[in-house]
């Protein structure tokens, strides 16, 4: 995998990514596509949003259809339809986010995760399936084995993710065995001749000096690129920006960075601006399905009355075949109906708009504007 930066402005980045799938500008948003699909759309519908990486969850698909199925069909681009570049979840957050209970908001599976008890020690992690029950292990060496045979181009170490808020000793322990695993990660993925791509992921909660001290360990290690992990569970905004801004001057400048489950349009904004590369995020899917549309002049609930008899698009500067096909009216009497259609038409258009955002925010880094761009669109929140 090859990155380079073409523009800078301040710590925001616009780049390039090459995969052996293909190409992803940078700064990139992720679809969640927990189940190797992104929930209500064909790839074909998918690319026109203009996604060009999307995510899978490891844990979801390793229970089911199992990994010997999507290697047997060529890895999950194939298995797909997708084609392009893939990133895989390493498993760890599925499995932990039972610990976390239901406060747990970080969105990167559009499904839930693991049930039951969860056993953590230095050398993995034992859990059971939600499926059947079945009490399964998960080792550093097995969770970069198993991504490696679903064949995604970025990969993830192991991490424990802790919830939200810990005790400092608590989130110590994480975060140790976190540089523990990934040490174990990376001399698993050292053995390997293929075409993916190991992340270390950066833990230690709110806690400055555990952030530091993951960040310095794991760029020691020298990784393909740098995960930022444990965000977006419950913190408040100026912490997340705060512990962006305590981890990414200690990553390599050379290296993509990617904010794991984040987030709205005004924290990818910041994130950016503190020089973060990558995102992804359920909200743009999960919402649709609930009848919101995010839209240049905030969020819409398109069950509110005054959408009723609305002829107008949902965003008269969105271009996607939601705005230029449908009304208001027509997509509330959808969502009020509980019709299927419903949740794709907009899940295509919040999908796009995302996609819509990120190339104006790499428009604006490529033009020198970007400062003023974020100046306008966290003035509008
Ligand atoms: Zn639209």
């Amino acid at each position: 995998m090859k990155f380079s930066i073409e523009a800078k402005e301040e710590q925001a980045r616009c780049g390039r990514l090459e995969t052996a799938h293909g190409e992803v500008e940078t700064p990139a948003f992720m679809p969640v596509g927990t189940q190797a699909t992104v929930k209500g759309l064909t790839p074909d519908q998918l690319r026109e949003t203009g996604a060009q990486m999307v995510l899978a969850n490891t844990y979801h698909l390793m229970l089911r259809p199992g990994v010997e199925v999507i290697e047997k069909a060529g890895g999950l681009q194939k298995f797909s339809g997708w084609g392009g570049p893939m990133l895989t979840d390493s498993g760890g957050f599925q499995i932990f986010s039972l610990a976390r209970g239901p406060q747990n908001t970080r969105g990167n599976s559009e499904n839930s995760g693991a049930v039951g008890l969860v056993k953590v020690d230095d050398e993995g992690v034992t859990f059971s399936s939600h499926i059947d029950g079945k009490r399964l292990r998960l080792s550093p060496a097995e969770a970069v084995d198993v991504q490696n045979r679903l064949g995604a181009d970025i990969i993830m170490a192991l991490d424990e993710c802790t919830a939200y808020p810990v005790s400092i000793e608590e989130a110590r322990t994480a975060t140790e065995r976190t540089i523990k695993w990934a040490k174990m990660c990376l001399e698993a993925q050292q053995d390997r001749a293929g075409h993916s791509n190991l992340f270390g992921i950066v833990q230690g909660s709110a806690f400055s000096a555990l952030r530091q001290r993951c960040a310095r360990a794991l760029v020691a290690m020298d990784f393909a690129g740098y995960a930022v992990g444990g965000l977006s569970v419950g913190e408040s905004q100026e912490q997340m920006v705060e512990m962006l801004e305590v981890v990414c001057p200690e990553l390599p400048q050379a290296k993509p960075r990617y904010l794991m489950g984040v987030g709205t349009p005004r924290d990818i904004v910041l994130a950016v601006g503190a020089g973060v590369d990558m995102f992804d995020c359920v909200l743009p899917t999960r919402n649709g399905r609930n009848g919101v549309a995010f839209t240049s002049k905030g969020p819409i609930r398109l069950r509110n009355l005054c959408h009723r008899t609305d002829s107008g698009p949902l965003d008269r500067e969105c271009s996607c075949y939601t705005c230029l096909n449908f009304s208001r009216s027509y997509l509330r009497h959808l969502a009020m109906a509980g019709e299927m259609l419903s949740g794709i038409l907009l899940s295509i258009h919040n999908l796009s708009f995302y996609q819509a955002l990120m190339e104006q925010i790499r428009q604006s880094i490529r033009e020198g504007k970007f400062r003023q761009f974020t100046g306008k669109i966290l003035s509008d929140d």
